[in-house]
């Protein structure tokens, strides 16, 4: 396998301006230094609590916003110096699923209108290929084409989600970034859905970044995972070895709180005392040393650098 997408030393800070000049005054630290790659074909999750700066990692490297700092190479190419021609064909090779697909669909426009406005805006298609297209992506995602007329109130959450997926394929991509793409639908519709995504990454040979608070749901879906907390990824590694042996401190608590099938498996609970700290003001040295039960001296001091130690692995603590 080799790397489709190559993140280098990601930011995104929201400056906090007050006062009559509005003069910046300091800093959201949103993202604050990711570094990760993905590879071709394979679904990396992201995942972290609420705040920890995942969602605005996936959208600053489609350039949906505009990162602070960093390089986003894509196949090889720095996203961030892409010439205006350039950057339309790279928005057609990344798309986006998001959240909650009924906000993220017009509620005026037909299904058809909505798949239609990528193909026309990136294609010159006569009347018959347009139809022709839109039919097939609708049967692609599991809808009926007889459906195309229907607006977004007219279906259930599960197959609004199907048309947000149908949306993010018209054109064709090589890589997705799913923003918590199941976490508004109903369990029993979630695994559809999930199925029906890792169904187009095989047909497709698609390569997606899922990102999600959802552990069980990272587990099923992604080959491996990076664990981010306070804008920064503290743990990278294969699914398979996360769920066996979790190594920072905050991902083993992130994984205590995975229910365990089996009964007879007695499994302790980390509860992490104290909130998440304000990201406009970061603990120093290791942004977890407030919350982490073996913190040291060092800690307090010294920012800890995501390390690979073993081949795959990698990890941002002093305890390694
Ligand atoms: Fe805990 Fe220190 Fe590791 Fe941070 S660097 S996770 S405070 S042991």
């Amino acid at each position: 396998m080799s790397a489709i997408l190559e993140v280098r030393n990601l930011k995104k800070h929201y400056p906090i301006r007050k006062g009559l000049f509005s003069k910046q005054v300091g800093a959201v630290k949103a993202v604050d230094g990711v570094t990760l790659s993905v590879e071709r074909g394979e679904t990396l999750a992201v995942v972290g609590e609420s705040g920890c700066g995942k969602s605005t990692t996936g959208r600053a490297i489609l350039r949906l916003i505009e990162p602070t700092d960093g390089e986003v190479f894509f196949e090889g190419k720095d996203v961030r110096k892409l010439p205006p021609e350039e950057l339309r064909r790279f928005r057609t090779d990344m798309q986006m699923v998001f959240q909650d697909p009924y906000a993220s669909l017009d509620p005026r426009w037909t299904v058809q209108r909505t798949l239609e406005e990528p193909l026309l805006t990136h294609h010159k298609l006569g009347k018959n290929e347009l139809k022709s297209r839109i039919e097939e992506l609708m049967e692609v995602v599991g809808l009926s084409p007889y459906q195309a007329h229907r607006f977004p109130h007219e279906f259930s959450g599960g197959q609004r989600q199907r048309i947000g997926i149908a949306r993010a394929l018209a054109l064709n991509p090589k890589f997705i970034v799913c923003d918590e793409p199941v976490s508004a639908l109903d369990v029993s519709i979630q695994a559809q859905v999930l199925n029906l995504m890792q169904d187009l990454q095989e047909q497709f040979g698609l390569t997606y970044m899922f990102i999600s608070h959802d552990l069980s749901v990272v587990k099923f879906i992604s080959d491996r995972v990076a664990v981010m907390y306070l804008g920064k990824v503290v743990e990278l590694a294969p699914t398979s070895e996360l769920f066996t042996e979790a190594l920072h401190p905050y991902t083993k608590a992130l994984m205590s709180a995975v229910p365990v099938p089996d009964p007879n498996v007695q499994k302790e609970r980390i509860v992490l005392g104290g909130d998440v700290p304000n990201p406009e003001n970061p603990p120093p040295g290791c942004t977890f040393h407030t919350r982490c039960r073996y913190v040291k001296d060092e800690c307090r001091s010294v920012i800890p650098e995501l390390r690979e130690i073993s081949p795959g692995r990698q990890v941002a603590c002093h305890l390694y």
